[in-house]
């Protein structure tokens, strides 16, 4: 028997990649910081003393970071999708009515999850680009009698943030009707109380809003949730995904599937820094950051695609004229300036991440020059001198009031 050989010698990793690291400055994932990179080279083993000291503190911090001193943490190797999933096809059973909040591209994703666990799921769907009412939901759910609801918090494919997440998770408990919130992008970059909001579920991943990798994710069921995932018949199809097997590792320091720990170190180190820094400034560094660094887009000439109050702190989307130019003005940014921004999913819009790491004055500063002079070379009308000096003068003021209180 002969093996075919390989026809080329293979480049090494480190000829392939840029020799100068980009600044990834889009929707995800964002920048690391150096300790979470450092704890992403190591590994240890997956089960014993050390792993449980690990776990226990990365608990710890999730019942801080997701403000639910008695919800279930859990983690999963995989996606924030994953842990979208996971949520979904443990709290969802066959034949279950499920109502889904349509915002946008991630909106649709849980509700195909939920279909695909078998569920009847009944879309309200929402203009993408328009302020979402909290009215229409809260009454379908008084008509509907559902097992569950699915909302994101902050869409981050058109920009959008969801004001209304308490009122309808808070109108959700009230009927027994349990609350799935995607909060992958605005977990510790704005205000989100899953206690308080009686929110059943929420998920996140690494690589948004914790400024950890991409790859290992984390989410929390709240008491009501876990009794409906204990009270299942049938267990969920996905047996990775199953939440009663992941408790066993989780918390009762068993082994489900080898669990992936150079991201788990990662996630330690990303929310021991959150911890640090408190929610409070964190939230405050970003909302100082994003509304600073919109106000010298516009003060640059560039319009926002999403209305003040409903625009989503952590992505920021900026009208180009056309989804070519989007293109291009992306391609010079990442090639001459080394900045990476996202394009989008139908409106022509560039999308630029503050979450994380990305709100930091440099990088701020680094990626309004690089976005106002890709622009100007594409011919745009834009004015670098007015918007560099509005950021400057929003980073140097501090402190602009929350615009919308909840
Ligand atoms: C990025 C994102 C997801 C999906 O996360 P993956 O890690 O790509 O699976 C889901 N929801 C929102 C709001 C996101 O921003």
């Amino acid at each position: 028997m002969t093996y075919p050989r390989p026809s080329c010698t293979p480049d090494r990793l480190f000829d392939i990649l840029p020799s100068e690291p980009l600044l990834m400055m889009g929707a995800g994932p964002v920048p690391l910081p150096a300790e979470v990179a450092r704890a992403n080279g190591i590994v240890i083993n997956h089960v014993g003393s050390t792993m449980a000291r690990v776990l226990q503190q990365v608990k710890d911090m999730g019942l801080q970071v997701f403000q639910a001193p008695d919800a279930r943490v859990l983690g999963v190797a995989g996606p924030g999708s994953a842990a979208m999933e996971m949520a979904i096809c443990n709290i969802v059973s066959p034949g279950d009515r499920v109502l889904h909040v349509g915002t946008g591209y991630f909106s649709d994703r849980m509700a195909e999850m939920a279909r695909r666990s078998g569920a009847v799921v009944d879309q309200l769907v929402f203009d993408p680009s328009l302020p979402q009412p909290a009215q229409p939901v809260v009454q379908a759910l008084e008509d509907g009698d559902y097992d569950a609801v699915l909302m994101v918090h902050g869409e981050t494919s058109s920009t959008i943030v969801n004001h209304h997440v308490q009122a309808i998770c808070q109108k959700a408990r009230s009927l027994g009707c349990l609350s799935i919130v995607d909060a992958v992008c605005t977990l510790s970059t704005m205000n989100l109380a899953m206690a308080d909001w009686a929110i059943d579920a929420v998920i996140t991943g690494g690589q948004k809003g914790l400024s950890s990798i991409p790859g290992v994710s984390l989410l929390a069921f709240s008491e009501q949730a876990w009794q409906r995932i204990e009270r299942r018949d049938n267990p969920p199809s996905q047996w990775c995904l199953d939440a009663r097997l992941a408790d066993r590792f989780w918390n009762q320091g068993q082994y489900h599937y080898t669990a992936p720990v150079s991201g788990i170190l990662a996630l330690h180190e990303a929310l021991r820094l959150v911890c640090e820094e408190t929610l409070p400034a964190r939230f405050q560094r970003h909302r100082l950051c994003s509304t600073s660094l919109q106000n010298g887009i516009e003060a640059m000439g560039m319009a926002l695609h999403v209305p003040g109050p409903w625009r989503l702190n952590s992505v920021v989307g900026v009208c180009v004229p056309d989804a070519d130019t989007g293109d291009r003005i992306r391609q010079r940014m990442s090639s001459t300036h080394r900045v990476e921004v996202s394009g989008s999913f139908g409106a022509p819009i560039i999308r630029i991440g503050q979450m994380g790491e990305q709100c930091r004055e440099a990088h701020l500063f680094r990626t309004l020059h690089a976005l106002g002079e890709s622009a100007r070379h594409c011919g745009m009308a834009v004015s670098l001198p007015r918007g560099m000096a509005e950021l400057e003068n929003g980073l140097s003021l501090g402190s602009p009031a929350e615009s919308v209180t909840c």
